[in-house]
């Protein structure tokens, strides 16, 4: 793993060896984040862009030699990573936005963005020779170590707030995750998660824990980049909860960066949820992250609710050093979004997943974004995932009796379908 210089402290700058720690700076706890430190000069050595032309591999491991791993180390069998980038022109219209593109991490194996991460904890977590791994989630890391563990039959044991979506729990329970639904918030969990991991020497997954997640999360980056043929967006707008996401992109802008592949950062804008905006409100009143106090979080997007966002300092990083923004848009908002997008390009997203076009919409009506420029939005996760929030949106269809005669009359006020 000789592309790996070290492990630094965002809070005090210590840098460690990369075998030195696992997860945090021993100085610092839980809030010392460290971040993967690496040598740029000899990766340029061995990797150019023009090795990725024509490259078979379809996964994230297109990108191997930019990762923490060690090259022999086995990986799960999954295909992760590599997502559509598509371009769509009739959203775009209905915004009058002349570029738009969404990133489609709905279709990895277990259907979020966080498959990127679990899969890279998985592989630290064999290189360690760890037999257990754990995390806390709101749900979606979860599901994704989970699947990524059954792909290779490791034992895992899983943290999820009691109130988390049906359907991500099924996903634990089909994968054969030891399942702790607890009686309280995300943030709850995630302390307890802590707590019992030391107790069984378990492999810690968690987000904003474990510094390898932002190394898994920023591939994304890379992809939109290769997807595009190098000529950046103008924007990426991102869902914001513990700000895993939007740092892990930041991380890949600054790799591209330091090896001379790209010449200009595009604007990171974090979304979030209303009733779970701890980063936004932060952000608009100038405060340095590290004095952000945790708030009660609340919102129909699960999967950004947390109170005192884990990944805050690379966050706001993200965002003040792109020149970017946070926003923060109502639950009705992001509702509203979720068959607007689906409409607009066939994408169909769980709430927080469609959070990034409900950004777009209030950064179009705000001007925070002009028509001309190239837009992605990311879409992180599926709206198959959550179907009551979906449901609300959308009304019921009609039930009719199994008659030619019915049918007619249920079309009555849809007449132009009788035409085509
Ligand atoms: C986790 C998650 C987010 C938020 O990512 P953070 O890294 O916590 O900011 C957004 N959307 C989906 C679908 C997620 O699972
Ligand atoms: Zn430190």
């Amino acid at each position: 793993m000789e592309q790996v210089k070290n492990l630094k402290c965002l809070l005090c700058g210590h840098e460690y060896g990369p075998d030195e720690v696992l997860y945090v700076c021993p100085n610092h706890g839980t809030e010392g984040i460290l971040d993967v430190q690496y040598d740029y000069d000899l990766i340029t050595s061995k990797f150019s862009r023009t090795d990725l032309k024509g490259k078979g591999e379809s996964s994230l491991w297109r990108y191997k030699p930019l990762l923490p791993v060690k090259s022999n180390t086995p990986v799960p069998p999954l295909t992760v990573g590599w997502t559509p980038l598509y371009p769509a022109p009739r959203l775009a219209k209905t915004l009058g936005l002349e570029h738009l593109w969404v990133k489609d991490d709905c279709r990895q194996p277990t259907a979020s963005f966080k498959d990127r991460a679990s899969l890279i904890a998985i592989v630290k977590a064999l290189e360690v020779n760890a037999e257990v791994i754990t995390t806390a989630s709101t749900g979606n890391a979860a599901a994704a170590l989970s699947g990524l563990c059954a792909s290779i039959g490791m034992p895992n044991v899983i943290f999820v707030p009691a109130s988390a979506p049906e359907a991500k729990i099924a996903q634990l329970m089909v994968f054969g995750s030891t399942v702790l639904l607890i009686e309280g918030t995300y943030d709850d969990a995630f302390d307890l998660c802590l707590e019992s991991a030391q107790v069984y020497g378990w492999y810690i997954r968690n987000t904003g824990y474990n510094p390898y997640m932002t190394e898994g999360k920023k591939t994304a980056l890379y992809e939109i980049y290769e997807q595009l043929e190098w000529e950046g967006p103008d924007a990426i707008f991102v869902p914001v909860g513990d700000g895993c996401i939007i740092g892990g992109l930041h991380k890949g802008l600054k790799d591209l960066f330091a090896l001379g592949w790209i010449k200009k950062m595009p604007r990171l804008i974090g979304v979030q949820a209303s009733g779970s905006a701890a980063m936004y409100h932060a952000w608009k009143q100038e405060m340095d992250p590290v004095q952000i106090k945790p708030i009660k979080a609340s919102t129909i997007a699960d999967s950004m609710a947390s109170g005192l966002p884990r990944d805050r300092i690379k966050a706001m990083r993200a965002v003040r050093e792109t020149g970017g923004a946070f926003l923060a848009v109502t639950d009705e908002e992001i509702l509203q979004a979720i068959p607007a997008l689906a409409r607009g390009c066939g994408v169909f997203a769980e709430p927080a997943g469609a959070s990034s076009f409900a950004g777009l919409v209030k950064a179009v009506q705000t001007g925070l974004v002009r028509p001309e420029e190239r837009i992605v939005i990311l879409a992180t996760g599926s709206g198959l995932k959550d179907i009551p929030a979906a449901m609300q949106t959308v009304g019921k269809p009609k039930r009719i009796r199994a008659s030619l005669k019915a049918v007619e009359a249920a079309l009555d006020d849809n007449l132009f379908l009788l035409k085509r």
